[in-house]
């Protein structure tokens, strides 16, 4: 039994023997492959580099690295010198001109072709370095970089359309018209900053009748009217109606010796709006028919009296 078991110890031993061999069996040839692709030596001769181990490829370099990581790339001996003044001339690594002149990597009188940019860039780092010369070189490495950035930024600020223009208003401000005042919108152009406004026509109030003192016979009533919407309020005068007369009524029946009286209401308000008096029931007056009724008597009275003196005669 124990026997067996090691059998098996030692078999399963000298497979993950087998297995790390292969491992590293597999490393090896991808070193391998790594080597050869590195292994594009850069030929020098008359002090420029005349081959670089991936001049062929230098189109994808510009077209997915920047211009910071094509100069690692030249660092890295992977650009041979015409194709880095091929790329110059392209419009790339304008910023590192004279960084790649001092390094040597193209010679010193190259000018980059077209661009202007280019050899704005030039002329003025051109110009420094005889001043200070040689002591001044960490300087002009630098200031060529930053003249490039600002540059291809102003380009690339590209001048809005009117239409862009047109469309970039917005609200930015509303002042709500009053019953009596205009409101205003006031608008802004994002892109330009203008301002304009726009008035809001004022909407005039909207009266209801809230309280009513109605009119009298004699005196005014008053409608007040409130506007629903700012709580404006005025008066308007109902005229008084005036009276209206009613039938004459007998206040006291005439006798016949004695006056009576009849008047007139308003049916509405019962003021008398008028009296009037009504004459006595006989056509004569008082003191004459006495007068009469005496003179009779005074008469009848000296008949008799002549009557019986004759008589005695
Ligand atoms: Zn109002
Ligand atoms: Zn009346």
């Amino acid at each position: 039994m124990k026997n067996k078991i090691k059998k098996y110890a030692a078999i399963g031993t000298i497979a993950i023997m087998g297995l790390l061999l292969a491992n590293t069996a597999v490393e090896k040839t991808v070193t391998l492959i790594s080597d050869t692709d590195t292994s594009c030596v850069t030929v020098y001769s008359g002090g420029e580099k005349t081959v670089g181990r991936c001049d062929n490829e230098y189109k994808l370099a510009e077209k997915y690295e920047t211009d910071a990581e094509i100069y690692e790339d030249i660092q890295d001996n992977q650009f041979s010198t015409p194709i880095i003044e091929t790329m110059i001339n392209d419009g790339y690594l304008l910023g590192y001109v004279d960084q790649l002149k001092a390094e040597g990597w193209i010679p010193q009188d190259f000018t980059p072709a077209g661009s202007k940019p280019s050899s704005t860039a030039q002329t003025e780092t051109k110009a420094e370095p005889p001043a200070d010369n040689q002591a001044s070189s960490s300087e002009t490495k630098e200031q060529p970089k930053t003249e490039t950035k600002t540059e291809t930024k102003t380009e690339t600020k590209a001048e809005p359309t009117q239409e862009e223009i047109d469309a970039a208003w917005e609200e930015t401000e509303r002042t709500e018209a009053t019953c009596t005042e205009d409101g205003k919108i006031v608008y802004t152009n994002s892109i330009t900053g203008d301002t304009k406004e726009e008035s809001i026509p004022a909407a005039g109030h909207d009266y209801e009748v809230t309280e009513t003192a109605d009119a009298t016979c004699t005196e005014d009533g008053t409608n007040t009217y409130t506007c629903k919407v700012c709580g404006d309020t005025y008066e308007e005068a109902i005229p008084a109606t005036g009276h209206t007369e009613g039938e004459w009524k007998v206040t006291k029946e005439a006798g016949l010796f004695s006056t009576g009286s009849k008047e007139v209401t308003c049916e509405k308000c019962g003021e008398v709006l008028d009296a009037e008096e009504i004459p006595q029931t006989c056509p004569l007056p008082l003191a004459v028919v006495i007068g009469v009724v005496v003179a009779v008597v005074v008469i009848i009275g000296a008949i008799v009296v002549l009557v019986r003196r004759r008589k005695n005669i």
